[in-house]
């Protein structure tokens, strides 16, 4: 049984880069009126408390959402994320509710448009199911992503967005990851594809990488976050998001989002990068 929980980790700086492009992405994908579909992957609970027994024994949001809590001189990217956050816990002063990728996406979905989400541990698939309730624009499906995500291609509008967000707790999660985005994109190859990654051991995580920029698939870009330089003792120093068709000017968004996050949630030795990999 996996033992992962996003609920340790909801908050924390990986997640603010991931749920601030996922949302920039959405957006620029939402200048055109024809309905889309989100598929996540691995959809977690939906949403987090930050009061709980998960975020207080590791308090990781303290150094990730909560430092731009109180920050009222943002880029517009980072104050329409910051906007949602607020959104959702708008009764209180206090930060104390954190939305998961379903949940932010969710508040952005217009009538037009669709939302598969997959999950496969009990726990949070009964919390996904209890937050959607009978959302009939919501499809929860109880199993694994990485299946779902091929069974559901090509989507029927045509135009998807995916985020393939694992917990990557099998070692061979990487090789699967990388082999299931290609099969994905010969099914679709003009969806746009969202690929969240871990450095924990930093030749794990490019040996993945290498699979899809050597894969003939084009225009991948690469927006990563160190917060500190990499170190393969002690755990996670960077993270990012791999994006193959990023929407027009998304590349431009996150540089500005990484400019600014810097010196906010960095620690010394820390630096960012927005690169092209794979061109036109
Ligand atoms: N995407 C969520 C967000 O941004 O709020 C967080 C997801 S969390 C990093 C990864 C989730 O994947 C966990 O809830 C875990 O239970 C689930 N999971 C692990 N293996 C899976 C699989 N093969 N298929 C679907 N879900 C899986």
């Amino acid at each position: 049984m996996l033992s992962y929980r996003h609920g340790y980790h909801a908050g924390n700086y990986a997640d603010v880069l991931k749920h601030a492009v996922l949302l920039q992405a959405l957006t620029l994908l939402q200048k055109k009126d024809k309905g889309l579909v989100y598929i996540d992957t691995h959809a977690g609970a939906g949403g987090y408390s930050l009061n709980d027994e998960f975020a207080e024994k590791t308090g990781e949001y303290r150094d990730g959402v909560a430092r731009l809590w109180a920050q009222n001189s943002l880029p517009d990217s980072l104050q329409q994320y910051l906007d949602n956050i607020r959104h959702f816990n708008e009764n209180n002063q206090a930060l104390g509710f954190y939305p998961g990728s379903p949940a932010l996406v969710d508040m952005n979905l217009r009538p037009q448009d669709r939302m598969l989400l997959h999950e496969l541990h009990p726990s949070d698939q009964q919390l996904l199911s209890e937050y959607f309730g009978q959302d009939s624009q919501v499809k929860i499906v109880e199993g694994d992503g990485l299946k779902g995500l091929i069974a559901a291609l090509p989507p029927k509008e045509r135009r998807g967005l995916v985020l393939i967000d694992p917990s990557y707790e099998i070692k061979t999660d990487y090789e699967l990851v990388a082999e299931t985005l290609i099969k994905a994109y010969r099914k679709f190859a003009t969806g746009v594809y969202l690929l969240w990654y871990p450095v924990v051991q930093r030749q794990q995580t490019e040996a993945m990488l290498s699979r899809l920029k050597d894969s003939g698939i084009r225009r991948q870009l690469r927006i990563e976050q160190s917060i500190r330089p990499d170190n393969n003792e002690f755990g996670m120093t960077a993270a990012g998001l791999w994006v193959i068709n990023p929407p027009w000017q998304l590349d431009e968004i996150a540089k500005e989002m990484l400019a600014t996050l810097q010196p906010i949630l960095q620690q010394p030795g820390g630096s960012y990068r927005v690169e092209w990999e794979v061109g036109e």
